[in-house]
Parts: C-alpha cells; sequence; structure tokens
C-alpha cells in the first residue's frame, strides 16, 4: 500500500528538530532508519501528518567510549555496530543481537536508538539496553532529559518519550573486571524478530557471581528485566548446574507470552528457561576469557 501524505522536513540540529515536532502538534514523527516506521506507514498503522528526518544532522552517529560510558548515537546503525571493533572487543552481547536483527539490508538502515525509541516488546536493542542498564538520553522542549532503559517501555509500542523528544543518544556503562555478557535469540527463519531472545550480563570474582542481569525479548506485552532470576544468582557459583537451573525457571516464571505463528505460549516459556542457562553458561564463559 502506499502511506497517506505526509509533510516532510529534514533539519540540521536537533533544536531545528524539536521544534518541528513541536509545531506538529503530536502529529509529527522523527524518521532515523525508517525500517519500522516506514512498513507501519505503508499498512497505514501509523499516520503521522510531519515526518521529521534526522538523518542530517551531525555529531548523532557517535560509537564511542567516554567517562566510562559507551555512547551510540541516534543514527548509529545495527550494521555499525555489527562491523565494529570496538563492539566486538567489549561488548559481546551487542554482537550478538546485531548479527541477528533483520537481514543485512534492514541493518543497514535501522538504528540502535530507533529501535529503543519504537517501544516494541519484540526488539532485540530494548532488552540489550535493559540487560546493560543503559540510560537514554532524550531532548525535547525543555530540555534534555534521562530514562532508565528499565522502564523505559510504558505499554505495547509506547514509551516515555514524549511526542516532542528526540532520543539523542543511548550510554551503556564501559564492562567492569570480570564481566560477561550474551545473547540468544531462537528465531523461525533467518531475518524474523525472536520467539524468544534472552540476553545476560554477569561480573565474576573468581568463579562466583557478584552481579547480574537477564533481559527478555517477545514474551510479554514489555520488554522484561528478568530481576528475580537475576537477584537468585549472586553469591553463587557459575558453575552451579542447580543455580544457574533456578535462574532459567524465575525467568521463565518472569515471562508472560502470546501464543502466535512464533509456537504455543508453553513452548516460548520453555525457551526462555533454556535460553537463560545457556546465556548464563556462555557470558560465564565469556567473563573467564574461555570463549570470544
Ligand atoms: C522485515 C523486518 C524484520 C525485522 N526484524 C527485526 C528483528 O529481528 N529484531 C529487531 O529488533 N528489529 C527488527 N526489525 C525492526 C528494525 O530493527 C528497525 O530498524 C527498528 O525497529 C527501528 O529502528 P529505525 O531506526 O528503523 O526506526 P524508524 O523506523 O525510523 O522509527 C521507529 C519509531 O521510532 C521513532 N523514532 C525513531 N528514531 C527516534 C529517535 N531517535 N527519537 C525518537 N523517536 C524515534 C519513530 O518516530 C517511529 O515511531 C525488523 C524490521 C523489518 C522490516
Amino acid at each position: 500500500m502506499i502511506p497517506s501524505s505526509f509533510e516532510y522536513v529534514a533539519p540540521t540540529s536537533v533544536e531545528e528538530a524539536v521544534k518541528a515536532l513541536v509545531a506538529g502538534d503530536g502529529d509529527a514523527k522523527v524518521i532515523s532508519g525508517g525500517q519500522s516506521l516506514l512498513p507501519m506507514m505503508k499498512l497505514r498503522l501509523a499516520s503521522p501528518g510531519t515526518l521529521v528526518d534526522i538523518n542530517g544532522i551531525a555529531g548523532l552517529d557517535t560509537l564511542e567510549e567516554a567517562d566510562g560510558m559507551l555512547r551510540i548515537g541516534a543514527l548509529v546503525r545495527h550494521g555499525d555496530l555489527e562491523r565494529s571493533a570496538l563492539i566486538a572487543e567489549r561488548y559481546p552481547i551487542i554482537l550478538d543481537a546485531a548479527q541477528h536483527i533483520a537481514d543485512p539490508l534492514i541493518r543497514n538502515r535501522g538504528t540502535f536508538c530507533g529501535s529503543v525509541a519504537h517501544g516494541d516488546p519484540a526488539g532485540d536493542w530494548a532488552t540489550v539496553a535493559a540487560t546493560l542498564d543503559a540510560q537514554l538520553h532524550a531532548v525535547g522542549p525543555k530540555g534534555a532529559v534521562t530514562h532508565s532503559a528499565r522502564d523505559f517501555q510504558t505499554s505495547m509500542f509506547e514509551t516515555q518519550l514524549g511526542t516532542d523528544q528526540i532520543l539523542v543518544e543511548a550510554r551503556i556503562p564501559c564492562p567492569k573486571p570480570g564481566q560477561g555478557s550474551a545473547y540468544l535469540k531462537i528465531e523461525r527463519k533467518v531475518g524474523d524478530y525472536a520467539a524468544a531472545a534472552v540476553g545476560v550480563m554477569v561480573v565474576l570474582a573468581g568463579d562466583t557471581i557478584t552481579e547480574a542481569s537477564i533481559g527478555l525479548t517477545n514474551v510479554g506485552p514489555l520488554t522484561i528485566h528478568a530481576s528475580a532470576a537475576a537477584a537468585s544468582l549472586i553469591g553463587k557459583s557459575i558453575g552451579d548446574a542447580a543455580a544457574l537451573e533456578e535462574a532459567g525457571r524465575l525467568a521463565m516464571e518472569a515471562s508472560d507470552p502470546a501464543s502466535d505463528l512464533r509456537g504455543p505460549a508453553d513452548y516460548k516459556k520453555d525457551l526462555v528457561r533454556v535460553l537463560t542457562k545457556r546465556a548464563l553458561r556462555k557470558a560465564g564463559a565469556r567473563a573467564q576469557g574461555q570463549e570470544a
């Protein structure tokens, strides 16, 4: 289908873009990669009166570590993360996720921040952001505001972002000594959204887990931060099979998937249990330098 007609503006600064959003009075939308918004417009699931294209704004493509944080600017594409030497060396969970989002064409256009802003519980980046405790920096007419990725989504496809705000950057704490992470996703076919996926981060002192975080994708109306499952691991050995099993069980309890074309709810819940255990083992091996 063809989208309904809309105004198009291409600002060259964040301030101009915010002004255009304010002028749109709730009927303007930011477009970054366009890989979720354009399909929705073609299906007439979205009909914004104005598109505010942020692709011409300089400085939004930052991908670097600074002041103890990894900065991912609004125009950093999935493919930039997939191809980054910094990500490959320091953030295995991000590389895992980047390699399994959609297909290479979509990865060349879609952005990390656009995906998080979209508020889709099937989005892989929202889970990675919650697992790594990302801060989301937005700018609106009243200035800058920072949101925690862990409570950013408010309902399906809704976030704490106002209609006049732009998500300009995600900031993720740099890895600590002894940190390992992994993202495991089961998809029906290459390029599909997850039937279920799990992100894990652990910090180890020797074999002992001192910090843990677990995020779940597409197994509930929101991205899930499985905090009870993560808390159950503190003080346990990464080699303790019973502890990993219990974390898997608690993660499964935190999930609330619907039966659909990607499988029945019971199957997805069991995927969460199994993927959590596997991701913990992988993150642990990475923390101990035994696996890339
Ligand atoms: C066939 C197909 C398969 C896909 N498979 C996957 C998958 O496996 N995993 C996955 O995670 N995703 C998948 N996607 C979605 C893809 O990752 C999108 O790129 C992503 O969801 C949105 O990012 P974008 O930059 O393209 O955002 P856009 O499409 O430009 O925008 C999406 C929404 O976010 C808002 N927005 C965008 N950027 C900002 C910003 N900086 N500030 C404020 N609001 C903003 C827009 O207004 C819009 O409402 C798939 C898409 C397609 C078409």
